[in-house]
């Protein structure tokens, strides 16, 4: 992979483009891809973002996601837009499996590939160009650097402006993750100096759910969390009953993990919920506890330091007592 500013010459011609991110999109996903998207048509390219699977209700107000190509719902057409590609640009994941089913096609794809991503241990050899930095916030930075150092900041405006701190607002946990730099703020202002209304994006995302989603939650706090002090670690389970009882749809569950992390003394929060075809994980931890390892070792997964994920076949029980069973080994590392 050679270091992305090699690539920037090719932005002058336009090409024929498709933006991509990790299955399920979450706000960085979604935000980086569309801030992308906008920034490339506007330089004349013909650009397509495609999922690679369905995702949240709460990100349909996002400017041009009505234009999106869910990959599960358009395989045909997705496909042949990935071969007639010129670029592929890989947003907000690492490793290409991360694309579920478009695995093998952007594999197969014979064109420029891009990455733009900020999680650990990237698959480097998968891309032509790329930028991979751990220690950003959230991939729409890295989006926002990208359109900046590229010489082309003067093109930014409110649409992008708004896609863009949608990503860096939810990978921060608004503001308030370590990796939010002085760099992050400077980028805020610049988006507010470019019409960005940054009360509507906290609206959209956080205060736009229904009454089942909070229902939910209570229920989850009050019957589904396990609380282990010895391990300054909490757990929380999910059961498809859950799922099917409150009608909770893709997003609904997002944001549910950090509440283990408000328990005083608690460095270590995992949720595991019991999902159609897997058991997904999620894991976050505050200080120096590694879930991104502590999900690869034994979860199949990865992520960053402190947020990460994993996905398992084994069923719901089997991974509360997988989970149950290898927490002593790091007691120590959890005091
Ligand atoms: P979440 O818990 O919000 O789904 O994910 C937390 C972080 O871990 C995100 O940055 C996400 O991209 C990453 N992540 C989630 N699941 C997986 C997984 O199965 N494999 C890998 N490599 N990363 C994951
Ligand atoms: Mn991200």
């Amino acid at each position: 992979m050679q270091s992305i500013e090699h690539f920037y010459p090719q932005l002058l011609t336009p090409a024929k483009v498709v933006i991509t991110m990790h299955q399920k999109p979450d706000g960085d996903a979604m935000g980086s891809t569309l801030g992308l998207y906008h920034f490339l048509i506007s330089l004349g390219h013909e650009a397509t973002v495609i999922s690679p699977t369905n995702w949240a209700d709460f990100l349909d107000w996002m400017p041009g996601i009505d234009q999106v190509i869910n990959f599960e719902q358009h395989k045909e057409k997705s496909i042949s837009l990935i071969e007639q590609a010129h670029h592929i640009y890989c947003l907000d994941f690492n490793i290409l499996h991360r694309t579920k089913h478009m695995e093998k096609p952007l594999l197969a794809a014979n064109c420029t590939k891009i990455l733009i991503d900020h999680h650990e241990q990237p698959q480097e050899e998968a891309f032509n160009y790329g930028i991979s930095n751990t220690a950003k916030s959230s991939t729409c930075e890295m989006v926002y650097d990208f359109i900046v150092d590229s010489g082309h900041g003067n093109l930014l405006n409110a649409t992008m402006a708004e896609c863009l701190y949608t990503g860096v607002m939810t990978d921060t946990g608004s503001f308030r993750f370590p990796a939010t730099s002085a760099s992050v703020h400077r980028m805020v202002a610049d988006l507010k100096d470019h019409g960005l209304v940054h009360t509507r994006i906290h609206n959209n995302i956080y205060d736009n759910f229904l009454e089942n989603r909070l229902r939910f939650i209570g229920y989850a706090l009050l019957n589904r969390m396990e609380v282990l002090y010895e391990y300054n670690t909490a757990l929380m389970y999910i059961t498809k009953a859950d799922l099917n009882k409150f009608n909770i749809k893709t997003g609904d569950t997002e944001g549910l993990v950090n509440y283990l992390l408000t328990i005083q003394g608690i460095r270590f929060g995992a949720l595991v919920i019991d999902r159609e075809g897997e058991r997904k994980w999620s894991f976050r931890s505050k200080g120096d506890f590694d879930v991104n390892s502590f999900a690869r070792t034994h979860f199949n997964g990865g992520g960053h330091v402190n947020a990460a994920g994993g996905g398992s076949y084994d069923s719901l029980d089997e991974n509360i007592k997988k989970f149950h069973e290898v927490l002593p080994s790091y007691k120590n590392q959890l005091q």
